[in-house]
C-alpha cells in the first residue's frame, strides 16, 4: 500500500489491534523496518500454497490479479457483471477508508458468500479457538465489502483440517473443513465497527506520531520498534530481567524510576526467586546451590547421552501419515560419556526428501544409542513429545523411544529451579543464554547457523526445496553448517554439566 493511500488494509487493522504505535510507524516508517527474515517468507510463500490448493474447491472461478487497489476493484466489478460465479482475490474499496481483498467469493443468488482461507488448523468437532482467532480479520472483510456496495450474506472459514492425514497425493476436499461464521461476524460487526473507525482516524493522520507504551508492560509484549522508541532502555540487567516479572510488580518500580535491577526498591514483593537474581545481580556473583545441584547430578546413570533433534513443520503434509503443522525431526545429534569419561559422537542429518526421513533417523539413533544411561536433553517436554508422536507413527520403534523418555532427564532444570544462579543469565534458562557462562569459547553467534528457526529454514532450502535454488558448493556448506549447529548443542549440554560438577568442587 503507497504511503498516500487515503484505505487502510486487514493487515493494517489487525496490526492496529496488536499495537495502534506499531501500525502508525509501518504505515508512515515501513521502510525503517527491517526486511522479512526467510522464515516470514516462507510462511508466505506457504500460505499461499494453501490457498492455491483451497482454490481446487472451487473449479472455473476467476482470479483478479491487478495489485493496484483501485484497479483489482474495478477488475472484481467487471467480472461479476460478467456472470462469474467464483472470484478469488476478490477486492473491495470501501469508501469510510478500507480496502479488502476475499480470498474466495462465491455468488449467493442477488449476495455473495465470503470465504476466507487460513492456513491454521483445527479439530472439525472443535472450531471456537479458531473462529475466535480470525473474527476480527473476516469482521473486518464483511465490513469493508458491505461498506462498498457489494452484499455478503455468508462468511465462512477454510482452514487445515487438523484430523486429517496425508493418504496418497492431497485432496483439498479432505485437507481442508470450512466453519459457517456468519452469525459470529454479524454478533461481532457492531463492536468492531467503531474500532475500525478509531484504525482509519489514527493510521490516516501522519501528523499524529506513534506512541509506544511498552516500558511500561513486560517485555513479553515488546515488537522489534523497541528500541527505536525507547533507545535509552539498555537489553541487559534492567528491571523487565527479572524472570517472570509481572506488570503489576513492575509498575511500582518504574513509577520511582527504578531501571536497573540492582536498584530495585526492597519494600515492592517478588517472588523468592526473583529476590534471588536480584541479590545475585547487585553481588555480581553466581550462587550455586550444591546440596540441590549434588543430588540432581547423582540422579544421572552412565553412560550419558546428551540428545538434541532438529524439527520443521509444514501446514500442507509432505509425506504419507503426517497431519497439517505436524513436527517431522529431521536430524539428531548424540554425545556418548562414558563412565572412565570416554567421549563418543552420533549424528544423523536427512539429505533427501524422497522420503519421510523418520524410519531412518530411528533406524539409526536405535542403533548409535545404548540401553543403559540416562538421556539429557535441554528442554525436555520438546524431545519427549517429537519422541511420542515418532512412537506412534512407527510402532515399531515404540517400545525403544519410550524407554529413551523413560531415561531422560532435562539438564535445564538447575537453572529452571534456581539451583545455580548466574547474573548473565538474565533470568532466562535459554541454553544460549546460559552456554556463554560454561564456556564463553563456545558462541552461538559465531556459527553460520545459529539457533533451532534458522536451521530449520536452511534445512528446507537445501533438502527439500524443488528446485533447489542453491548451488552444489552452498548445499553443502548449509549441510556442514547443520551439523556443527546440532553437534554444538549436545557439546554445550556437556560443558554445562562438566561445568555444574565444577561448581561442587
Ligand atoms: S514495543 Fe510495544 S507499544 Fe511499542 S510499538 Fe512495539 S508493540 Fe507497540
Amino acid at each position: 500500500m503507497s504511503l498516500a493511500s487515503p484505505y487502510i488494509s486487514k493487515t493494517e487493522f489487525l496490526n492496529y489491534l496488536t499495537c495502534p504505535g506499531y501500525a502508525w510507524h509501518l504505515r508512515h516508517h515501513g521502510d525503517a523496518r527491517p526486511s522479512p527474515d526467510e522464515g516470514a517468507l516462507r510462511r508466505m510463500r506457504e500460505g499461499h500454497h494453501v490457498e492455491s490448493l483451497a482454490r481446487d474447491l472451487f473449479p472455473g472461478g476467476y482470479l483478479v490479479t491487478s495489485r493496484n487497489p483501485a484497479r483489482a476493484d474495478r477488475e472484481t466489478r467487471a467480472a461479476m457483471a460478467a456472470g462469474y460465479t467464483v472470484i478469488f482475490q476478490a477486492t473491495a474499496l470501501a469508501e469510510a477508508g478500507m480496502i479488502a481483498r476475499a480470498d474466495v467469493l462465491v455468488r449467493a443468488g442477488e449476495a455473495w458468500h465470503l470465504i476466507e482461507v487460513k492456513s491454521s488448523s483445527a479439530d472439525p468437532e472443535k472450531p471456537r479457538d479458531v473462529v475466535r482467532k480470525h473474527l476480527n480479520d473476516i469482521t473486518f472483510q464483511s465490513i469493508a465489502f458491505h461498506n462498498a456496495g457489494i452484499p455478503v450474506q455468508q462468511l465462512s472459514l477454510l482452514v487445515l483440517n487438523r484430523t486429517y492425514r496425508r493418504n496418497g497425493s492431497v485432496d483439498a476436499r479432505d485437507l481442508f473443513v470450512r466453519f459457517d461464521v456468519t452469525e459470529d461476524v454479524r454478533a461481532a460487526e457492531l463492536l468492531v465497527l467503531p474500532i475500525i473507525e478509531d484504525a482509519i482516524a489514527t493510521l490516516l493522520n501522519s501528523r499524529v506520531a506513534a506512541k509506544c507504551d511498552c516500558h511500561r508492560k513486560t517485555r513479553t509484549n515488546r515488537c522489534e520498534l523497541f528500541s527505536h522508541f525507547h533507545p535509552h532502555i539498555p537489553e541487559r540487567n534492567t528491571i523487565y530481567n527479572i524472570g517472570s516479572i509481572q506488570r503489576t510488580s513492575l509498575l511500582p518500580a518504574l513509577d520511582r524510576g527504578v531501571l536497573m535491577m540492582v536498584d530495585w526498591p526492597d519494600d515492592i514483593p517478588l517472588g523468592a526467586r526473583q529476590r534471588r537474581q536480584v541479590e545475585v545481580a547487585r553481588n555480581g556473583v553466581e550462587v550455586a546451590h550444591r546440596e540441590k545441584i549434588a543430588a540432581f547430578v547423582q540422579q544421572f546413570a552412565e553412560p550419558l547421552w546428551y540428545l538434541d533433534y532438529e524439527t520443521f513443520q509444514s501446514p500442507v503434509p509432505l509425506w504419507e501419515g503426517y497431519a497439517p503443522h505436524q513436527q517431522i525431526t529431521f536430524q539428531y545429534s548424540l554425545h556418548r560419556i562414558g563412565s572412565d569419561g570416554e567421549s563418543s559422537h552420533y549424528e544423523y542429518l536427512a539429505e533427501s526428501s524422497v522420503h519421510d526421513p523418520t524410519e531412518s533417523l530411528l533406524r539409526q539413533l536405535a542403533e548409535d544409542m545404548g540401553s543403559e544411561g540416562s538421556v539429557l536433553v535441554w528442554n525436555k517436554s520438546f524431545e519427549f513429545g517429537r519422541n511420542t508422536e515418532m512412537a506412534e507413527r512407527y510402532p515399531h520403534y515404540a517400545e525403544f523411544l519410550h524407554d529413551v523418555n523413560s531415561r531422560m532427564i532435562d539438564l535445564a532444570d538447575a537453572v529452571k529451579h534456581g539451583w545455580w544462579e548466574h547474573p548473565d543469565f538474565q533470568g532466562s534458562w535459554s541454553l544460549k543464554q546460559v552456554l556463554p557462562v560454561a564456556a564463553p569459547e563456545m558462541n552461538y553467534k559465531l556459527l553460520d547457523i545459529g539457533d533451532g528457526g534458522t536451521a530449520s529454514e536452511r534445512w528446507m532450502q537445501a533438502v527439500l526445496d524443488s528446485p533447489c535454488l542453491l548451488s552444489d558448493t552452498e548445499r553443502s556448506a548449509v549441510l556442514r553448517a547443520l551439523r556443527i549447529y546440532c553437534t554444538q548443542d549436545t557439546l554445550a549440554m556437556v560443558r554445562i554439566r562438566d561445568y555444574m560438577l565444577g561448581l561442587l568442587a
